[in-house]
């Protein structure tokens, strides 16, 4: 499989039994700041330009690698796309 096959415009997973749809919740609704500090750790995606990136628990949000956005695409808003469970 070359790497082409896993460019997409949205994130992918392979095994369905290992993630699921939640149910509504104010934690994937919030909007942070670059450089804010979220609740959960995973993927989080850029409500301006799509860029996702992996977050930590306890570690801000990056500003300064992110792309630069057009006007158009507005500030630079982090949004929780899946929540990473750390048992
Ligand atoms: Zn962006």
């Amino acid at each position: 499989m070359s790497a082409s096959n896993l460019e997409e415009d949205v994130a992918l997973y392979m095994d369905g039994n290992l993630v699921k749809e939640a149910k509504p919740h104010e934690a994937f609704k919030k909007e942070w700041k670059p450089g804010q500090t979220p609740d959960y750790a995973g993927i989080y995606r850029c409500a301006g330009c799509g860029d996702e990136i992996a977050s930590n628990k306890g570690v801000q949000l990056p500003s300064q690698n992110h792309r630069q956005h057009s006007p158009a695409q507005g500030s630079i808003r982090w949004k929780l796309l899946v929540i990473a469970q750390q048992v």
